[in-house]
């Protein structure tokens, strides 16, 4: 009974980080097509239908990951733009 609640548990874990890579893959990607452009969270979020909190929380993960560079976003905010 124990080793199956384990199992049961660890493959939850499993598909949470598979689907907090998927956001960041998506946020990536996306910031890989409009090259140049700035994105805060709440755009990206809009743009990728996605929720704003979980676009942000890719962000964070990704920026000291990536060629981030902040600039402000055309709706105001400060956001992100992969820089080459
Ligand atoms: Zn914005």
């Amino acid at each position: 009974m124990h080793g199956l609640d384990r199992k049961m548990r660890s493959g939850q874990q499993a598909e949470n980080a598979m689907i907090y890579s998927l956001m960041e893959s998506m946020v990536r990607q996306r910031l890989r097509d409009k090259k140049g452009q700035v994105y805060c969270a709440d755009c990206l979020a809009q743009d990728l239908q996605q929720d704003p909190t979980e676009v942000r929380a890719a962000m964070d993960a990704l920026a000291p990951r990536q060629n981030f560079s902040a600039g402000p976003c055309p709706c105001g905010q400060t956001g992100l733009t992969l820089r080459w």
